[in-house]
Order: structure tokens, then sequence, then C-alpha cells
């Protein structure tokens, strides 16, 4: 029989996996000493369990379950439903990776009308007894029966406001009695029966919500941002209260060992007093820091730090911890790696290695590439920062510079955001629902809310910019609007946040590039030395190869030439060519275009210093170069000396029914060899004229022929490309070297790619085409039916974001085997949109590719996430 359930005192923090990273870091705390409520844990193999048996807890883990709450009754020497001493319990879910405010925690469960008048006898604090009551009945209907907070909460405001108070604090045990019949109340009407007493039966329906939350919208849209499977499922720990809200010689808290968006070392939290559970993060009352736990807790306090400094040298990294204090003594409620920026994980991990806790290589694994991404982002222009003056300042809680228009609510974020505006997300607070609107906007500005508020956790990690807690804003949701610093600012007004200081501004301040140095520096530094595969850059302009080359890129993948056909008039000599009758038009007309792009690659050999740079040869469907606009149509009649009607003939004659697998690529070349001649002339001079300048750099271009999908295709294309260096270069006098070869994205391609390594020096995987071909669907309609599967659970990412290992992986895979088989020294690289996604890049450094392309923000990226798949494949 298969073991569902473990005590905390059976597991261990190896047993991730298996007991989530709550109920392996619980066990492992209980392991090493620390004062921890007792419990047991429920398996993520009970949660995909629980899926297969269609959504129902079999027998098997239910008779597990029983037996486990009777082992708890011994250990705490309680019982369920007891009269005497009465178990209350917390049901927490805890994944693998923790996802957090994902999915949701019942606390004081084990109450009904009975054991609540028990408790309040016992401990003579009827108040206390009565606000578990009611908070139970509150979280229970929420989570497990999907009431609704609001309905809870507009009571709770209610009660306040006739009792004429502020704070939930200032309730009576009276008055908390009154909502908690309110609540049921509520409860009936809405689920139609009386809320359950019994506490099995209590526990039974939570440890469900639990399991069943792992698939809330919610929860499927971090997990697909983040990378989590959906087979890992989500165990459910049972574990014994501990009371934060007593009175006033109780509390309960949050706490990082080091500040996670900084990095500095020292403890950073908050505590409130009289509280439980969400209390400190849901912004209900604004905390205080943690350093005043120590006039109210001293030996509490002096306790707590001890536990931080066990827990650092015991996980040798940042620890997040909750806590809670019960009548003056400590109870640790969870610990974990704690989330933190990108900066601030720059620095942990330099510390580490500094204070001997880490080796090079574990500081380099322990960041996240997709991370980094925020500090590649702009930052405010000091100088225009300095000249500002703050309308108001908060917590900077995630750092970051962020500019852009006021939205009230998430869905506008992400309205605004989808067409192209840059929109900041004011709220009183945010909430798990807000996730999708908190992805689209620049920055989050929230009214309440300390450093571990859901705004404050969730900008982190997304690394988004966050200011919170600004309570000078007065505040009108409702109306889309509020008023700061004397002005009344509406949805579409602009304004600044400085996620670092917390600075809040009236209108848009400029931002500046990023600079990779300091922390940054040293960890490239090391990424780079442990890393074997290379980085290269999509670059098809200058400045963007500048760009790359200045974030480490060492060469191009993939420079798109057509790009450089729009720029000024060079697009009316490409349409003179395009709607040319004969050759000799054709020729006259690129003959205008050939010193242009000559030009353009001579700035983008110059910018790569000799590293090696790959030119892809004309790509699109020429239907995409022609006028559009009656204007443009003429005057390029007029050009060429034609009618207008014979000009909108030819554009006619160009349109394709699938453009994307038309008459494109190499095809083209086939029907007019006279634009590969020119491209050949323009690479080859290009690289002769700068090669000239530099004596210490060896130039070879590489030529690369798009979308081919036989041997003999290349072959002919090839033969027009060797034909015309070889005369450029032997006019020169020169002995440069040259390579030809080709984009595998076509699947034939891959699949007869031994065929192809014959023509080919070179096979760049181009698989944004290889991914879309193979798949049958066009990148550009996958948007519409995409999350339909997502909700299907027939994919779980988008396969234009992530590569697909299993499909387009496998023919990759087969392709460098096949290729290097038939010419050992081809080098293969991969330039689509993957070249930049970690786990892609991951899995292209295990199928032995050369190097990874991606677009220039990218690179520090590939270079991280190619140093910890060397690492990882070390060890
Ligand atoms: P999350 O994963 O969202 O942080 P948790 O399971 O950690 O959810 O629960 C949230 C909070 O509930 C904890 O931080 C803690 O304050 C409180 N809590 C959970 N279990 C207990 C317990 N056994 N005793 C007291 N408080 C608890
Ligand atoms: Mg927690
Ligand atoms: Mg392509």
């Amino acid at each position: 029989m298969a073991k569902w359930v473990y005590l905390f005192t059976e597991g261990d923090a190896t047993m991730r996996n298996l007991l989530g990273g709550k109920g392996a870091n619980l066990a492992e705390m209980t392991n090493i000493g620390l004062p921890v409520p007792q419990g047991f844990t429920i398996t993520t193999e009970a949660c995909t369990q629980y899926y297969e048996d269609g959504r129902e807890i079999n027998d098997e883990i239910q008779g597990q379950i029983n037996e486990y709450i009777e082992k708890m009754e011994e250990i705490t020497g309680k019982k369920f439903g007891d009269k005497e001493n009465p178990l209350l319990v917390s049901v927490r879910s805890g994944a693998r990776a923790s996802m957090p405010g994902m999915m949701d925690t019942i606390l004081n469960l084990g109450l009904n009308e009975t054991v609540v008048e028990t408790i309040a006898a016992k401990s003579g604090n009827p108040r206390w007894a009565w606000d578990c009551y009611r908070r139970f009945i509150q979280m229970y209907s929420d989570v497990v029966m999907e009431v609704g907070k609001k309905y809870f909460e507009e009571l709770i405001d209610e009660m306040k406001a006739k009792k004429g108070v502020s704070q939930d604090v200032d309730l009576t045990a009276e008055d908390l009695k009154e909502l908690a019949s309110q609540f049921k109340a509520e409860y009936k009407e809405k689920i139609g029966e009386d809320f359950p007493d019994d506490p099995k039966k209590q526990l039974m329906g939570a440890i469900k919500a639990v399991f069943r939350s792992w698939d809330n919208p919610r929860a499927n849209v971090y997990r697909r941002d983040n990378d989590i499977p959906y087979s890992w499922g989500t165990a459910v720990n049972v574990q014994s209260m501990a009371f934060g809200n007593m009175g006033d010689d109780c509390g309960t808290g949050v706490a990082f060992t080091r500040d996670p968006a900084t990095g500095e070392k020292k403890l950073m939290g908050e505590f409130l007093t009289n509280a439980q559970g969400e209390d400190v993060v849901a912004g209900v009352r604004t905390p205080m820091p943690i350093a005043q736990m120590e006039e109210k807790f001293p030996e509490a306090f002096e306790q707590f730090k001890q536990v931080c400094q066990t827990l650092e040298d015991h996980y040798r990294d940042m620890q997040d911890m909750e806590f809670t204090v019960e009548n003056k003594k400590l109870y640790m409620l969870q610990t974990r790696n704690g989330k933190r920026t990108a900066q601030a994980a720059l620095k942990i991990a330099c510390d580490l290695v500094d204070e001997g806790m880490r080796t090079e290589e574990e500081a380099v694994a322990m960041i996240d590439p997709r991370n980094l991404d925020t500090l590649l982002h702009p930052q405010f222009d000091a100088a225009a920062l300095k000249a500002a003056t703050p309308m108001g300042k908060a917590l900077g809680a995630s750092p970051g510079a962020a500019c852009g228009k006021i939205v009230f609510t998430a869905e506008d974020a992400k309205a605004w955001a989808e067409r192209g505006e840059k929109v900041v997300l004011v709220r009183l607070e945010t909430s798990p629902e807000d996730i999708e609107g908190m992805k689209s906007a620049q920055g989050i500005l929230t009214v309440r809310g300390g450093m571990t508020s859901h705004a404050a956790v969730v900008a982190r990690g997304m690394g988004t910019c966050c200011v919170s807690g600004c309570g000078d804003i007065v505040m009108d949701e409702a109306n889309k609007k509020f008023t700061l610093a004397g002005k009344e600012f509406h949805e579409g007004d602009s304004i600044s946040l400085d996620g670092s200081t917390g600075n809040i501004y009236d209108g848009i301040i400029p931002t500046v590039d990023a600079t990779i140095a300091g922390e940054f520096g040293r960890i490239m530094a090391w990424a780079d030395k442990y890393r074997t595969m290379g980085v290269r850059t999509n670059a098809d302009t200058p400045s963007d190869a500048k760009k790359a080359r200045e974030l480490g890129a060492e060469g191009i993948g993939l420079c798109r030439t057509e790009h450089m056909f729009f720029e000024g008039n060079r697009i009316d000599a490409f349409r003179e060519m395009i709607c040319s009758d004969t050759v000799e038009e054709r020729e006259a007309a690129l003959d205008k275009i050939l010193p242009y792009q000559q030009g353009d690659f001579e700035q983008l050999f110059e910018a790569m210093e000799g590293n090696p740079v790959t030119i892809r040869f004309l790509d699109p469907p020429l239907h995409e170069f022609v006028p559009q606009t009656e204007e443009d149509i003429k005057k390029l009649a007029d050009a060429q000396g034609k009618s207008v009607e014979t000009i909108k003939a030819i554009i006619e004659s160009l349109k394709e029914f699938n453009p994307m697998m038309g008459h494109r690529g190499c095809r083209l070349t086939v029907t007019y060899p006279e634009i590969a001649v020119m491209q050949t002339k323009a690479v080859i001079r290009a690289a002769l004229a700068v090669q000239a300048k530099h004596a210490d750099w060896t130039i070879v271009p590489e030529i690369m022929i798009p979308l081919v999908g036989e041997e003999k295709e290349l072959k002919y294309v090839k033969k027009i490309v060797v034909k015309t260096a070889d005369e450029e270069i032997k006019a020169a006098g020169s002995d440069m070297k040259y390579e030809v070869g080709t984009m595998i994205e076509i699947p034939r391609a891959a699949l007869l790619a031994d065929e192809i390594a014959k023509e080919a020096e070179f096979f760049c995987f181009g698989t944004n085409d290889l991914t879309q071909m193979t798949f049958g669907f066009s990148r550009d309609d996958a948007g519409k039916f995409l999350d339909a599967y997502y909700d299907a659970k027939i994919f779980e990412n988008d396969p234009f974001a992530k590569l697909d290992q299993n499909g387009v992986g496998k023919l990759m895979d087969m392709a460098v085997k096949l290729g290097k088989g038939q010419r050992p020294e081809l080098h293969c690289g991969i330039c689509g949109e993957h070249g930049g996604d970690p786990s892609s890049v991951e899995f292209c450094h295990r199928i032995g590719l050369d190097y990874v392309s991606c677009s220039p923000f990218r690179v520090p990226i590939a270079r991280l996430a190619a140093a910890q798949a060397a690492i990882s494949m070390k060890h």
C-alpha cells in the first residue's frame, strides 16, 4: 500500500517533490529542533491521485488521513471536537515550487458552537475564541464553498461602523459572536445548508479544496508564467494551531534574513500584535517593522534571531519565514528560500560566495535567469530624476523605473496594455485576482500594505516596479480617481514610480539604458567562465549589434536583411525591383540597393569586432514589400514609367493563399538569382572593406540560406553565391574565407540533415518557422486558440515561447546528429525566439548546439542559462 501521509517527524528537506516545499521545510525545521506546531503532510501524489479518481479522495487515502489525525491527537494531547481540550488545525497548501498567494489557507479548523464555548471558558478569553470562529467561517466559506470574501468583509465593515471603531481589534467578544452568527446565516443563504459542525467533515472539505485549488485559473496562469508543470500537484499540510490573536502578548509576523529588495544582510520583516495569519500581508492593519518586536517580546525576539541564523546556515540561502508568538512563545510556521528582486539575487549570491557559504558555480546556479530581464530594462535618467520633486513617498517594494498612464483596475491594465499603452496600476491593495493586470502594468502603486503585502511579493516575483502603502493617497476607486499632494489624478494621467526609493512623481521622467556592472558583472563573469556554449545575438541594425555586444554577445547569429529594405528611400528601389519586367530592369534596381546594403553590413562587421556575423538572405514573400496606398502605387508607377493599372496587376499577381508557405526564402533565389547575387556582393564587399581596416580581426562572413528543404535546392543557390563571392574576393586580391550554411526550419531539412550537410557549412535552427511547420499552425494565428488549449490542458505553454522539446526538439536533436555525422566540423546554432528562453537554452546545450542566438536584451539571460546548463550537466 502506498504511503500518502507523513508526520512532520517523518519527512525532511530532500522530500520536496513528495511533500511540497512547505511540508518538506516544516519537517526539516522539526528535525533541526526548531519550535514547529506539529502535524502531517498529505503528499503531492495524493493530489495527482485525487484528479485521477475524478476529483475524489479514495478510501485508502481517506483511511490514512484518519489514522494520522489520531497520531496527531496523540502527539498534541488534544482531540478534534473535544469538550475538554479541542484540537484546532490549519490546512495549508504547498506545492514543490512556492506559489505565493495562489492557493488559500484555512485557519482554526475544528471549531463549532460547542468547541468555541469550551475554549472561551477555558481560556477566559472569549474575544479570542469568537475571533477564531468568525475567521474560520469566513475562510472556510471563501475557500471551500467559494461563497466570496466580499460579503463577509461587508459585514465586518458594517459592524465596525455600527460600533464606531476603525479596526478589527477594537471589536469585542460580543461583536465577534454576533458576526459569527451573521456569517453562518450568510453561508446558509448562499449554500443552502448549515455550516458544517463536524471537525472531520470540515477537514475533508478543506483538503479537497486545497487539491481543487491546484487547478484554479490563478494557479494555472502562475504556473504557465513560472514553468511549473501541472502534473506536479500540491501537498496539503495539516498543522496544529499556534495563536497570535490571544491578546497583546501574542502576534504574528513574516521576516527575511536579508533584504529581499536590495540583498543587504539585515533582518527585515513585519509584525502585528494580536493578529492571525494573513493579517500582516492583507493590509488589514499596517504592521510594525520587525525591530519593534524586540521591545514587545524581547525573549521571543532573541530566540527568533537565533532561528534566523540557524536557518540561513542550514539552507545556505536567504530565508523567508513566517512565525507566530503565542503568549510570548515563538512558533515557526514556514521557511523557504526567499523570493527576491534580481538586484538582491545578485548581491546575495556574491555575498554568499564571499562569506564562504557557496561556490561560484552554486552562486551562478542560484540566479533565476528570467529575473535578469528587469535589470536590463531602462532606469530613470539620473539627472532628470534629481531635478524632479516627488509628490509622494511610500515603500520601495520592488525596484525599477516605471512611468505610464494611470489605470485603476486589473482589467483596465490588461486592456490598455493590449492596445499598446504603458500603464501604472493604482489600487487600494491588490489581491490574487489582479495578477494578469499586474503583469500588464509597468508599475504598481498601492495605498495600503507593507513590504510583504500581496502587491509587493507578487511584483518582486514578476520583476515589476512596485511602490506600496502610500497612505497619503485619498482613493476613490469607484470613480477612478485619487488625490495626492493636493492634485486630483484621473484615469489616463501620467505618473512615474521609483521602485527603489518609493518616490512617486507627477508626469513622465525620462529613462536611460541599463549597464552590466558591479555584482551583475561578477556573476556574468562567472557564468562565462563555466559555460561552454556560445551566445550570439539576433541583430538587424548596427545599433542593435552594438547593444548586444555591450551585453556580451559573441557574434551575430541572425541578421534579417529584409529589415534593412524599409529604411528611408531604399524601399522605393526595392519596389522597383519587385515590379520589374525583365532581368535587366531588376538588376538596375538591385544596383541601387547594393551600396546601402553593403554599408549596413560594414557597420555590423564593425560592431562585432571580428566576431562571427551570420547574414541571412532575403526571406519574406515579396508581397510584404509592395506599396499599399494609392499615393505610393502612383509614385512607383511614375518612377518605372508604368501605368497604375500595371503596378496594381503586378501586386495582385503576388498575392498568395498562404504566404508563410509560399514564394519565399531560397525559393526567391531560385526564381530571381540576381537578388542573391546582389546580396552576396554586398556581404563580401563589406567584409573585405572592414577586414582591410582591421588587420587584427579575422572576418569570416557567414551567408545563411533560408527555408531550405532539399539538398539540390541548397546546392543550386549555393553555386550562385559561391561564384559571385569567389569573383569578388579574387578581384580584391584577397584570400578571405567565408561560409555558406542554411537555416533548418522546414521539418524535411531536419529529416534529411545528413544530405543537406553535404552542402551546408553550418546549420542554424529557425525554431519560429520550424515550430510553425512542425505543428502545422501559424504563430500569428495561434493566439486564437492557445487559451482554449491551456484550459483543456492540451498545452501547458506557448510552443513559440518555450521550445517543444518532445517534437520540435526531437527534430533538432536528430538534425544535429545527422549533420555532424556527415560533416564533423559543421557548427550548429539556434536563432528562433527560443534562443533567449532559459529552459530552451538548457535543451540546446544538451543536444550539443555550438551557440544560441537571441535578441540583444536576452543575451545576458542566455549566457547565464547556458552556464547553468553546463554546471548542472557536470554534476
Ligand atoms: P501561504 O502559502 O499563502 O503563505 P500559509 O499556509 O503559509 O499560506 O498560511 C498563511 C498564514 O497562515 C501563515 O503565514 C500563518 O501566519 C498562518 N498559519 C498557517 N498555519 C498556521 C498555524 N498552524 N498556526 C498559526 N498560524 C498559521
Ligand atoms: Mg506562508
Ligand atoms: Mg524562418
